[in-house]
C-alpha cells in the first residue's frame, strides 16, 4: 500500500490511506457523496475501537469464514465504499470461498454500477453480478430492492459489508445467512446480522479470507460446530463494551 505520499510509519497512515481511497472513489464515480458521510461515521467508531481488530471481531470473522465454506451459494455484496477501499481483497475473498461478487447500491445509477464493475474487474474479478437486476428483495422500495436473481436473489449466505439497515433487515427476512461488517455495533445492520463483524472492512475482509484458508480442510462437522457456538448478541455487546471502556480485556 503506497498510493499516497505519506510514510507508512506515520501514526495515522492507515486512516489517511483509507480517506484518500474514498476521496479517489468519489473522483472516479465509484463512491457516492453519501459514502463520504458513512466513512466519517465509521472512522469515529474505529478510533474508539483503537483502530484494530478486537478479539470478538476476530472470532466473528472466523465464524463468517465457516458459514461461507458451508454455503451452497455464497455472494459477496459490494457498494461504492467497499469497492474504493478494498477491491482486490474482495476478489481474493470471493475466490477463496468460491463466492459470487454482486454490486449492490443504495443510490443506484447505471453509471456508478458500471464504474464499480469495471473497477472490480481491474482488480482481478472475472464475473461481477448486479447489472441484470432481474430479482427483488421483498419489503423495500423499488430501486433499492433490485438484485440479480441468480446472485443475491438465490444466495443462501450473503456478505454485506456496510449494508444500510433497511436492506439488511429485508435480506434477513428472506432467510439468508447475513454476514455484516460494520464498525458501529449499534447500527441496525449489525443488529439484524446472523454474524456481525464489528471491524473496519479493510481489516475484516482479509481476515475472513485468512480464516477461510486456515479452515479449508476442516470437516463439515467442525465448521457446523464453529457456527453453532457463535452468539451474535454477545459479540455486539463486547464491541460496545470495548468502545465504552477503551479496553478489550486482553491487555
Ligand atoms: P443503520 O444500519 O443503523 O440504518 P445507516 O445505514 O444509516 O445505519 P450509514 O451511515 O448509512 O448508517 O452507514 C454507514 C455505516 O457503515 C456506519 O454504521 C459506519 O460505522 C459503517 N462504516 C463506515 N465505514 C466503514 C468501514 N470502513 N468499515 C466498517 N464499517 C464502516
Amino acid at each position: 500500500m503506497s498510493d499516497i505520499e505519506i510514510p507508512e510509519s506515520h501514526p495515522r497512515y492507515q486512516s489517511l490511506l483509507t480517506r484518500h481511497r474514498i476521496e479517489e472513489g468519489v473522483e472516479k464515480g465509484i463512491t457516492s457523496q453519501q459514502g463520504l458521510i458513512a466513512q466519517g461515521r465509521g472512522e469515529a467508531f474505529d478510533y474508539l475501537l483503537g483502530e484494530r481488530t478486537i478479539p470478538s471481531a476476530d472470532d466473528a470473522a472466523r465464524v463468517a469464514a465457516a458459514h461461507l465454506l458451508l454455503a451452497t451459494h455464497p455472494v459477496v455484496s459490494v457498494n461504492g465504499n467497499v469497492a474504493a477501499l478494498c477491491p482486490a481483497e474482495i476478489v481474493e475473498l470471493a475466490n477463496t470461498v468460491d463466492a459470487d461478487i454482486e454490486v449492490n447500491l443504495f443510490n443506484r445509477t447505471d453509471e456508478r454500477m458500471q464504474a464499480i464493475v469495471d473497477h472490480l474487474r481491474e482488480h482481478g474479478a472475472d464475473e461481477v453480478k448486479g447489472l441484470t437486476a432481474d430479482g427483488r428483495i421483498p419489503g423495500i422500495d423499488h430501486e433499492r430492492a433490485k438484485v440479480d436473481a441468480d446472485g443475491i436473489g438465490s444466495a443462501d449466505v450473503v456478505v454485506v459489508p456496510l449494508e444500510d439497515g433497511d436492506r439488511a433487515e429485508a435480506l434477513g427476512a428472506m432467510d439468508k445467512t447475513e454476514i455484516v461488517v460494520d464498525l458501529n455495533p449499534m447500527s441496525r445492520s449489525a443488529r439484524v446480522a446472523t454474524v456481525p463483524i464489528v471491524d473496519n472492512i479493510v481489516r475484516a475482509v482479509p481476515n475472513i479470507t485468512a480464516h477461510a484458508r486456515e479452515l479449508a480442510d476442516a470437516s463439515r462437522e467442525e465448521l457446523e460446530a464453529i457456527v453453532a457456538d457463535f452468539d451474535a448478541d454477545a459479540a455486539l455487546a463486547d464491541a460496545e463494551r470495548v468502545i465504552r471502556s477503551g479496553s478489550d480485556g486482553s491487555e
